[in-house]
């Protein structure tokens, strides 16, 4: 993790992949789970994915490359489930997003991010639900965990803890993270690298 992670590229389609190469992990989540800021954290770049954009509007699968050539790529992908999208963009999402999970050999894990505050969402659960039909492996990650109280949170992981245990491509671990804080950063982190190396 310590170097430059750069922009690679960015695809609107399926039809525009990058060539699958190294190990790839994604990033998904709900419109203003905090995954932009997430992204960011990680790479130690302020501005890498970009935050606060139009909620609903980036529809695109966008790659970064770890340090100095390390083959290691991190994937963000469109935010889903913000509540106006109109129907249309809901399902050219879906269709990016599940044709994009099924093909790719060189993705080794899904994270789903999931806000604190609010839990598992129904969205959540049919993402989770195509995660497991793709057998794409996934794990959750909770965030902003500084703006939820103690108790909150620990309810909050163990409902999720408790729903993984019906979902068969879930990792039973669930992440504890906050961007503003660094809270999990390093867990995060070293849960990637273990993955690298396995
Ligand atoms: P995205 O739409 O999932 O990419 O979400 P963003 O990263 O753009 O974050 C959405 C909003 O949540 C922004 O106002 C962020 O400042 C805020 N946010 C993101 N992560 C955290 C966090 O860990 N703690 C707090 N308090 N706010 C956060």
């Amino acid at each position: 993790f310590a170097g430059e992670w750069t922009f690679i590229w960015a695809s609107p389609s399926i039809e525009t992949l990058p060539p699958m190469a190294g190990m790839e992990v994604a990033f998904a989540g709900r419109s203003n789970v905090g995954k932009s800021s997430l992204i960011n954290s990680l790479t130690g770049r302020n501005a890498l994915a970009r935050t606060s954009h139009t909620p609903g509007r980036t529809q695109e699968l966008i790659f970064f490359e770890g340090p100095d050539g390390s083959d290691f790529r991190l994937v963000d992908m469109p935010g889903y489930g913000y509540a106006s999208a109109p129907k249309v963009k809901i399902a050219s999402w879906t269709k990016l997003i599940y044709n994009f999970l099924q093909g790719r050999a060189s993705l080794a894990r899904v994270y789903v991010l999931i806000d604190s505050r609010h839990g598992l969402k129904d969205v959540d659960l049919d993402v989770l639900k195509s995660l497991d039909r793709s057998a794409v492996s996934y794990q959750i990650v909770l965030t902003k965990a500084d703006q939820v109280k103690k108790s909150e949170l620990e309810k909050t992981f163990e409902e999720v803890r408790t729903e993984l245990r019906t979902h068969p491509a879930a990792f039973p671990d669930v992440l504890v993270t906050s961007s503003r804080t660094g809270d999990g950063m390093a867990e995060l982190r070293a849960a990637m690298v273990r993955l690298l190396n396995e």
